[in-house]
């Protein structure tokens, strides 16, 4: 009978567990309990439909047999078990599923410690056993069918016999070495307490032969009782999942446990919600806030969603209507009682119970948010860090219709305080005579400190919030007033600083300066929309200001999104009057023309530089600074 080799990668993960120096290696109970559990949830599933499955949820089971002589260990089910194809497909892999971000890091890294970190499935058993065989019966075949590997080698597949669907893993321990006793797995107490580690949420039952003593009937009411042995078939798991418990009777590390081999991360999560509601709808619910994202979290890949149960059975592995796209980062398990069992998808998108559900768990959502803001900033920060950007999207998104949900959930960089600070924060800290929320909104808070109209905010004491991601400047936009107060950008609108005498001034001085102001409207064309005096500027001779509508942000955006479309901001250049390069401009002006369009075009391409814009011609600008310097 010919050998079939394992897929490249599966041979890789099969090297890892063969060779595993992994501390954890009991985890690979867990592991086949697991896949037992699961078999038993599709044909429980599928009894709702079809009649003919004829068990009942109680009927499920999964057995735990031992034989010390043989050293073997077998798990056994009465799931869906496997078609011949099904164990090609499934023994011959790794599975898709949870496995998935291990097989990437696999292919970067060789480290152990990944183990540990994902369900590594049913390969595992390969840390504990040199031999493993498989004997599955797919429930309405009449074929059985034998697995057989002992590692890398390879595997083969079989015809045998077995009665009933389900599925037998059967491991052949290692033999023990000077580190490791694998013998330990063949214990009784040793398998009892792994089942109770890891698997007593199962809620099927797993039963195993137990010995026990009791005393001899009739030696009962003699002075010297005596004893003897027995077996008893055991229930080892409590079979109550986690969520179905009381809050108080399930400590931290086990809501941490559980998240972490249900959701495959290897942090605990952030922050965990257990809900237990009666009402118009009851139901439980275990939600987790992990603490990072995961890598595909900002692509198309990642589904959000709930599992849902009802009654204990698992109705939907990912039911997204059960969560807003603001929060799509949450994990977590739905339970109710008043979903009907066998409803279709479809039929859930419009089910009224669930639209309720998805309500009441977005005002938890937020409120947990919320209290960790309010009393972990630390550790918010640290959630804020994975997921803020998806929160602003949230804001922005459907023409704002969130943005009261998620307004005090925002978090940016106040230039004053030199820390995140929230939008109440901000108008909290507004000193007398402050009307408005000032921000600036750039690549980097470096950058952004050194724009030049920073100067006249810091002056004045007035706090400036640093933009620097792309979704930012969506915000004021979408939010219009927070605590009724307006936003406005430093760089492009009307701070509102200037008092009517000074505007007077101002346009006085416009008029005065005009030949100048002309001379290099000319010069630079339609390059620009205006050219004029600033109010704003201390030190610096120029500064670009964008016209009303866009500003020079959303234009890099929207170049980077859509270059054909050539998006521009209009720009409206600014000069400094009392700076004495603009006195050196008037003079050129009047005496140099030719040097004087120098000037002017040097100080507009400086003006695109501070504003984070290409020049359009670098070599012609600093030719001509050289020109100028010689
Ligand atoms: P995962 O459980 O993450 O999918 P595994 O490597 O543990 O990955 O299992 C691979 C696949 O083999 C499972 O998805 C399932 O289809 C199948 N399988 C494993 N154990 C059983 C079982 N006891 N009964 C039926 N199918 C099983």
């Amino acid at each position: 009978m010919e050998k079939q080799q394992f897929k490249a990668e599966s041979k890789r993960l099969l090297d890892l567990m063969i060779n595993s120096i992994y501390t954890h290696q009991e985890i690979f109970l867990r592991e086949i309990i697991s896949n037992a559990s699961d078999a038993m949830d599709k044909l429980a599933y599928l009894s709702l439909t079809d009649q003919n499955v004829g068990l009942s949820r109680s009927d499920f089971a999964i057995d735990i047999t031992v034989d010390e002589k043989e050293r073997l260990l077998t798990v056994s089910d009465n799931g869906i078990g496997m078609s011949r194809e099904d164990m090609e497909e499934n023994l011959g892999t790794i599975a898709k599923s949870g496995s998935l971000q291990f097989k990437k890091d696999m292919e970067q890294q060789e480290d152990i410690d990944i183990i540990g970190q994902f369900g590594v499935g049913f390969y595992s058993a390969f840390m504990v056993a040199d031999a493993v065989t498989v004997i599955s019966k797919k429930y309405g075949s009449d074929e059985a069918w034998m697995w057989q590997s002992s590692g890398a080698d390879g595997y083969t597949i079989t015809a045998c016999e077995k009665e009933a669907a389900g599925t037998q893993v059967i491991m052949h321990l290692k033999a023990d070495t000077e580190d490791e006793n694998y013998s330990r797995f063949l214990q009784e107490h040793e398998l009892r307490s792994l089942v109770r580690k890891y698997s007593d949420y199962i809620r099927y039952p797993i039963r195993m032969d137990v010995t026990k003593t009791r005393v001899k009937e009739e030696t009962k009411d003699s002075d010297k009782p005596e004893y003897e042995s027995y077996t008893e078939n055991e229930t080892l798991n409590s079979m109550v999942p986690l969520w179905q418990r009381a809050k108080k009777d399930v400590t931290e590390e086990e809501y941490n446990r559980f998240y972490q081999e249900k959701f495959f991360d290897y942090e605990n999560p952030l922050a965990t919600i257990h809900l237990s509601i009666e009402g118009n709808i009851t139901y439980k619910a275990l939600l987790y806030i992990p603490a990072r994202a995961p890598y595909d979290f900002y692509t198309k890949e990642y589904k959000k969603g709930l599992q849902l149960y009802s009654s204990g059975v698992l109705i939907m592995e990912n039911c997204e209507d059960l969560l807003p796209e603001h929060f799509r980062f949450v994990k977590g398990i739905v339970d109710s009682q008043d979903l009907s069992l066998n409803i279709s998808r479809e039929m859930l998108q419009h089910d009224r119970q669930l639209k309720l559900i998805a309500s009441n768990l977005e005002k938890k959502i937020k409120s947990e948010l919320k209290k960790l803001l309010e009393n972990d900033r630390e550790k918010y920060e640290k959630f804020f860090n994975a997921f803020g950007r998806n929160l602003k999207y949230g804001l922005v998104s459907e023409y704002g219709m969130h943005k009261e949900l998620l307004q005090d959930l925002m978090l940016f960089w106040s230039s004053k305080e030199q820390k995140l600070v929230t939008l109440q924060e901000y108008v909290d800290g507004m000193g007398e005579g402050q009307e408005h929320i000032y921000y600036a909104a750039g690549e980097s808070r470096q950058r952004l400190s050194q724009l030049p109209q920073m100067e006249l905010l810091q002056d004045k004491g007035y706090d400036v919030l640093f933009f620097t991601e792309d979704v930012d400047e969506f915000i004021p936009q979408t939010l219009q007033k927070f605590a009724e107060k307006d936003f406005k950008n430093i760089a492009s609108d009307d701070l509102g600083l200037t008092s009517d005498e000074e505007k007077k001034a101002m346009e006085e001085k416009n008029e005065a300066a005009k030949p100048t102001l002309d001379f290099i409207k000319e010069t630079l064309g339609d390059r620009v929309k205006d050219v004029r005096l600033s109010a704003t500027l201390k030190s610096h001779p120029v500064c670009l200001v964008p016209d009303e509508g866009m500003s020079f942000e959303m234009e890099k955006y929207f170049q980077k999104m859509n270059p054909e479309m050539g998006f521009k901001a209009g720009r409206i250049l600014e000069l400094n009057p009392e700076h004495a390069v603009f006195a050196t401009l008037q003079i050129a002006v009047a005496q140099d023309p030719e040097k004087a369009k120098k000037y002017v075009e040097v100080l507009y391409d400086q003006s695109l530089l501070m504003a984070g814009l290409p020049i359009d011609n670098p070599t012609e600008y600093t030719d001509r600074i050289c020109s100028l310097m010689q």
